[in-house]
């Protein structure tokens, strides 16, 4: 694999580094990072293209730690959005020239379900070592809107739950007869986690 501006060998030691080991996920994910960046047209995401681009990544596994490596974006700097979709995908955006891209991995098998009986049995590391880029990945061009809520830099405002009094930034509130409200408080039903007495 050849690119312009990245070395495959040294992004894939970058990635182990940070996520321990170099499995298939990491092949693939440093391969991302690398078509991604090209792609919108960052040379230098840790240094001078730093606050000039962003990343979405579309699940949180091994590629996922791979793309946060490489592009050197994170959860805590706003620049690495997780939606776990559970694809292999991630969209890349250049915020001063708006491109954005979303790199893909190639559905090779057409299996509606893959069983973790049948991932085991045939192990894909190197393929992502030997194929081609055309062959391993799909590349559009895509547009995104990111709500002012998400883009990096402070919070354009904080409001305090009507209910939990906790605050709550980033225009994550909802509003319920004018009132303010966190999303757990407002939505009780749905919380990932229930309070005990
Ligand atoms: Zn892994
Ligand atoms: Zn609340």
């Amino acid at each position: 694999m050849e690119y312009t501006n990245f070395d495959y060998n040294e992004c894939l030691e970058t990635a182990k580094a940070f996520h321990g080991d170099a499995c298939s996920g990491i092949k693939i994910g440093s391969r991302m990072a690398i078509i991604g960046l090209e792609a919108i047209g960052i040379a230098d995401p840790k240094g001078s293209d730093r606050k000039d681009f962003m990343v979405y990544v579309e699940s949180d596994r091994c590629a996922s730690d791979a793309i946060l490596a490489i592009t050197g974006c994170h959860p805590g700097k706003r620049t690495l959005k997780v939606l776990n979709y559970g694809k292999m995908a991630a969209v890349f955006v250049n915020l001063k020239t708006g491109k954005a891209v979303r790199v893909s991995s190639k559905n090779k098998d057409g299996d509606t379900v893959t069983t973790r009986e049948m991932i085991d049995r045939e192990p894909r590391g190197d393929d992502y070592l030997t194929s081609s880029d055309e062959e391993l990945f799909d590349v559009k061009e895509v547009a995104v809107n990111i709500p002012e809520g998400e883009l990096p830099g402070k919070p354009a405002r904080i409001v305090t739950c009507a209910s939990c009094g906790e605050r709550v930034m980033d225009m994550r509130d909802v509003t319920v007869d004018g009132k303010f409200y966190c999303v757990p408080c407002a939505f009780k039903e749905q919380r990932y986690y229930s309070e005990k007495n």
